[in-house]
């Protein structure tokens, strides 16, 4: 439900590179516990977008706020990441020498930032976390496996579980069924679905019958690095000048 009112603000942001605009006043805000898609043609400045929600890109002009009161603009990458803002990228980066348990536990030390902790006896609290994210993302039966021998469909999971042992409060994931099979992509979109609600998660994908299957609520369409529309799947697919954007494509 999107009843909890916004939790990311951007205000008329604009990014240059040498003179073009990846990002030319742009203003969108998520919902807090919103699943968002985000799609639009290449180059339409989604990567940018994501770049500068993370901190790794710093816009020229504009305004980024987190809440209310958090100005993202005067944070670096890692006090982002610290206030909950996570992302993932396209390409699983998981620890194959490492277990499925392993790979959390060790997501589970990073995010407290004591690295000692890692293989030291967890608590019961922080080992109960773990099965419990083991469950969401459909991997306890592969708990004791190599990170290495599972399937590309199941590194993306562990490394969306991975950042879920972190807690974050929005979640940004960069085309997570690009290189899927057809059933690993349906249990992907039951997974983003399920994590909806307790945290906001963005989602830039190319993959428009999965983009239809986890958009329940709004789908925003960038084009030359603007917001051409925001609407339901229906509605943006109908809309001509999205039609006319990726024919141009
Ligand atoms: P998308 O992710 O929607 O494909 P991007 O945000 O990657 O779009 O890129 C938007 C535009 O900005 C593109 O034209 C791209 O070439 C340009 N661009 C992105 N990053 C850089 C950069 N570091 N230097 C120069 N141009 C860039």
């Amino acid at each position: 439900d999107t009843s909890h009112g916004p939790i990311l603000y951007l205000e008329a942001v604009s990014v240059s590179f040498d003179g073009f605009k990846a990002l030319n006043n742009l203003s969108m805000y998520i919902d807090a516990g919103e699943l968002r898609c985000l799609i639009g043609p290449n180059g339409a400045g989604k990567t940018t977008l994501m770049d500068v929600i993370t901190g790794k890109t710093r816009p020229d002009s504009g305004s980024v706020f987190f809440g209310q009161t958090i100005d993202l603009l005067q944070m670096d990458e890692p006090a982002i990441a610290t206030a909950g803002i996570c992302r993932k990228f396209q390409k699983p980066s998981v620890f194959e020498t490492l277990t499925v348990f392993e790979n959390l536990e060790l997501a589970l030390a990073t995010n407290k930032g004591v690295w000692t902790t890692l293989f030291a006896k967890l608590n019961g609290t922080q080992r109960d976390r773990i099965e419990q994210v083991m469950e969401t993302i459909g991997l306890t039966e592969h708990r004791l496996h190599l990170a290495g021998i599972l399937s590309h469909g199941q590194k993306q999971w562990l490394e969306i579980g991975m950042l879920l042992m972190q807690e974050p409060k929005v979640m940004l994931v960069d085309e997570p069924v690009a290189g899927m099979t057809h059933q690993e992509v349906e249990r992907t979109a039951q997974l983003l679905l399920s994590l909806q609600g307790e945290r906001s998660i963005i989602v830039v994908e190319h993959d428009m019958e999965f983009v239809r299957s986890i958009a329940q609520h709004r789908v925003t369409v960038l084009h030359e690095g603007s917001v051409l529309t925001e609407g339901t799947m229906d509605e943006v697919q109908n809309d001509p000048r999205v039609v006319q954007v990726y024919l141009g494509d």
